[in-house]
């Protein structure tokens, strides 16, 4: 099937996306309704009780902790805290979830109507021409959408199954599964989205804001990779202009931003294709496959009624207390949109510099631990850490958290440069050195010797050796060779064992040759 690309395609029809997001609560210590503890990596079958295997009379107790979570989320993404809710069974049997029901929330959860606002800015903003409801960013750059949270529900995880020998770990071709009850009763949230969403890139902008949040807040790992954060993207089209929603299908467990970009895009233009040639779209449930970049059907969709909701008998109707919800509220940290705004008024930060700080809890943290008495070096010291040290932590797959350097190494790294005592191809050294060692770059400096030369009296004797050596290339530069120059420069920094000052080199050769 050869299908049109996504920009002809959303000329025609547009694209109506809601999100259903599943996030496990891993930072907590215990599953939903008993205290089998939450370890992951643990052997199968060994973090498992009565309760969470649901054999007969076993009594499920709710975790508050997790009630907790589930209420900072929403009050994180504007909901409405429901006082009164309950569990409710949800019936059906799979091999993974010996109860053959799974405990969930009925039609009140605990967090109803909230929403988050988006930014589409850039080549982002190009996948929606048409921006109906949406306010306009100064021209060029952009609308912002605000995008409806339908709800946020507590429930619990099942077990998982592993499929032997199966394609991608599926079922397709396995020979046999086994079964791991451990994940069994672990404390899960399900936000659902309003079909407000139009195009992939909101979709996976949404995805990536609500992780940010998430992970401030400190209830998940978020980690999309080992599926704490997993998200069914739900998609129908329907011509432009047209009021009524066309039929959606639902892609389950996309595991990455990207897939879940990928998956929504391709299904957008096969959709529009099943349209354009008279045909109708099913009503389905499908399964996206990065490899083969298609999406294929796993099954007809159940409705609502096929699982004979009722409410649960062993769990009594909550009825949280002002007191309970003040004391959640008291506990929000400040939020990734608010982190940034002042990073940008507090330290001029750019508005992506501050974007891509915000984004990342540790990070922030240890950048405001870092800039807070050195305002006049925010924008090196972010630097520093969006670039430098993200790559370092990234290579070695290290958490923030475990490196060897401190907030102050960093801005004492960053005042060196400053302050022109080293240049920043030396401050490269440097902190190739310091994540070694664990020294302060003050010191690495002194003992490797590390000053950079700016005394324009040494440095232009360095210059007249090379340009001397050089006579042809000298000729060659002052011929309209412009590009000799990057040579000069290089040839200056070796005589000065690496610590000429780069850009007081620059100005004197240009004196010199010019
Ligand atoms: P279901 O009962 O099929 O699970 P829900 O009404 O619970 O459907 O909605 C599930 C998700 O699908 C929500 O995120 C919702 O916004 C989205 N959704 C509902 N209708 C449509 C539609 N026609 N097109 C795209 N998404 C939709
Ligand atoms: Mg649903
Ligand atoms: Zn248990």
């Amino acid at each position: 099937m050869s299908l049109k690309d996504l920009q002809t395609v959303l000329k025609d029809w547009e694209a109506v996306i809601g999100l259903e997001v599943h996030t496990e609560l891993t930072t907590l210590n215990t599953k939903m309704f008993c205290s089998c503890p939450i370890e992951f990596g643990a052997e199968p079958n060994t973090q498992v009780c009565p309760i969470c295997l649901g054999l007969p009379g076993a009594l499920p107790v709710p975790n508050k902790a997790a009630i907790e979570s589930i209420v900072l989320a929403g009050l994180a993404t504007d909901c409405d805290i429901k006082k009164r809710s309950m569990f409710y069974r949800k019936n059906y049997v799979y091999a993974d979830m010996t109860k053959n029901f799974q405990t969930t929330q009925g039609p009140i959860a605990f967090c109803m109507d909230g929403h988050l606002d988006l930014e589409v800015t850039g080549e982002a903003a190009k996948e929606r021409e048409q921006r109906d409801g949406t306010e306009v960013l100064a021209a060029g750059n952009g609308y912002k959408a605000r995008i409806g949270i339908t709800r946020i529900h507590m429930e619990e995880d099942t077990g998982k199954l592993v499929h032997v020998g199966g394609v991608d770990g599926r079922i397709t071709g396995a020979s046999h599964s086994l079964v791991d009850f451990n994940r069994c009763g672990l404390p899960l949230i399900e936000l659902v989205t309003e079909p407000d969403l139009r195009t992939p890139e909101e979709a996976r902008l949404f995805l990536q804001k609500l992780r940010t949040i998430y992970l401030t807040l400190g209830i998940s790992d978020c980690s999309m990779e080992e599926g704490s954060l997993r998200c069914d993207g739900n998609i129908s089209l329907r011509r432009r202009g047209d009021k009524e929603f066309g039929t959606k299908t639902e892609l389950k467990n996309m595991n990455s931003f990207k897939n879940l970009h990928d998956g929504l895009a391709y299904e957008i233009c096969r959709q529009a294709e099943v349209l354009e040639s008279g045909g109708i779209v099913r009503q389905e449930t499908r399964h996206w496959e990065p490899a083969t970049k298609r999406t294929t059907s796993m099954r007809v969709k159940e409705t609502a009624d096929d699982y004979r909701y009722f409410p649960e008998p062993d769990l009594a109707p909550f009825d949280l207390s002002d007191e309970f919800i003040e004391s959640v509220r008291a506990r929000l940290p400040e939020l990734p949109e608010a982190k940034k705004t002042r990073f940008i008024e507090t330290y001029g930060l750019s508005a992506s510099d501050a974007g891509n700080l915000a984004a990342d809890a540790e990070l922030s943290t240890f950048f405001d631990a870092a800039a807070a008495d050195k305002t006049a070096l925010a924008k090196p010291i972010a630097n520093l850490l969006l670039n430098d040290v993200a790559a370092h932590l990234n290579a070695a797959g290290l958490k923030l958290a475990a490196a060897p350097f401190k907030p102050e190494h960093i801005a004492e790294l960053a005042q060196l440069v400053a302050e022109d005592i080293i240049s920043s191809k030396q401050a490269k050294e440097v902190f190739a050195l310091m994540v070694e060692s664990g020294e302060a770059p003050q010191q690495i400096v002194e003992a490797k010797g590390m000053r950079q030369v700016s005394d324009a009296g040494a440095l232009e004797a360095e210059i007249l050796a090379v340009l001397t050596a050089n006579p042809a290339k000298v000729e060659e530069y002052r011929g309209g060779k412009v590009g000799l120059m990057g040579f000069f420069v290089g040839q200056v920094i070796k005589a000065t064992a690496g610590q000429g000052n780069p850009k007081l080199i620059n100005e004197l050769l240009q004196k010199h040759l010019g």
